[in-house]
C-alpha cells in the first residue's frame, strides 16, 4: 500500500486544526459530535489538542459501501447527547460527496443547537453533491479511496497509524480476511 499521509503529518495537521478551532470559539464551551465510526481516531487526537471546555458525543451515519462506492445513507441518533442550545461542531473523517455532513448538519439544527459547524480531517478534491462546505479541513487529498487513521475498507485497516491508498493485493487480501 502507498502512504498518503504519515503519522507526523497527521499529527501536525490535527494540531493546526485544533488551533484554528480554539481561536474561533475562544474559551466558549463546545460540543463535539463525532460521526461514527471513521472519525474515532481523529476525534481522540483532536480533543486532546483543543484547549477549550468540550463536551463529546457521537452520531451514527453510514452509506453502506460493501466496498468503495457510497450507497444509501442511514443515520441514527440514539447515542447522541443533548445538543439543544449548544454550540456544536460535527467531526467527520472525510468529506467526499458531502451528503453525510449535509444531512447531519440538518439533524443537529432541527434538534435546536445554537450553532452547528463542521470539521473534517480530509477533503477530497472532486465535485461534491451538495453546496455545503466544511468549516475546518486538515488536508486536501486526491479523489482516491483511503484507509487508516480510523478509516476502513470492509471494517479493516482502521488501526493503521498513517493514511494509505490500497493496492490490488491489499484489496484481495482484505476481501479474504473479511470472508473468513
Ligand atoms: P460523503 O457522504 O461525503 O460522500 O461520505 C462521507 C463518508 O463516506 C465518510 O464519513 C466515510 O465514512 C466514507 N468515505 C468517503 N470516502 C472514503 C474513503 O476514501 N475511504 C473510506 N474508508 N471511507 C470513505
Ligand atoms: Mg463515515
Amino acid at each position: 500500500m502507498k502512504t498518503l499521509l504519515t503519522e507526523a503529518e497527521l499529527r501536525a495537521g490535527v494540531a493546526s486544526l485544533g488551533e484554528q478551532i480554539r481561536e474561533r470559539y475562544d474559551g466558549r464551551p463546545l460540543t463535539l459530535i463525532a460521526v461514527m465510526t471513521g472519525s474515532l481516531v481523529f476525534l481522540a487526537d483532536l480533543i486532546r489538542v483543543l484547549d477549550l471546555p468540550v463536551r463529546v458525543g457521537v452520531i451514527q451515519a453510514s452509506s453502506y459501501r460493501g466496498g468503495m462506492k457510497a450507497g444509501e445513507l442511514t443515520t441514527a441518533t440514539d447515542m447522541l447527547i443533548d445538543v439543544a442550545g449548544h454550540d456544536v461542531l460535527l467531526v467527520d473523517d472525510i468529506f467526499d460527496t458531502g451528503k453525510t455532513l449535509d444531512r447531519l448538519m440538518q439533524i443537529i439544527q432541527d434538534l435546536g443547537a445554537k450553532s452547528v459547524g463542521s470539521a473534517v480531517l480530509l477533503h477530497k478534491q472532486r465535485q461534491h453533491d451538495v453546496s455545503l462546505r466544511p468549516d475546518y479541513v486538515a488536508f486536501e487529498i486526491p479523489d482516491e479511496f483511503v484507509v487508516g487513521y480510523g478509516l476502513d475498507y470492509l471494517d479493516l485497516f482502521r488501526n493503521l497509524p498513517h493514511l494509505a491508498v490500497l493496492d490490488q493485493n491489499d484489496i484481495e487480501a482484505a476481501k479474504e480476511q473479511a470472508e473468513s
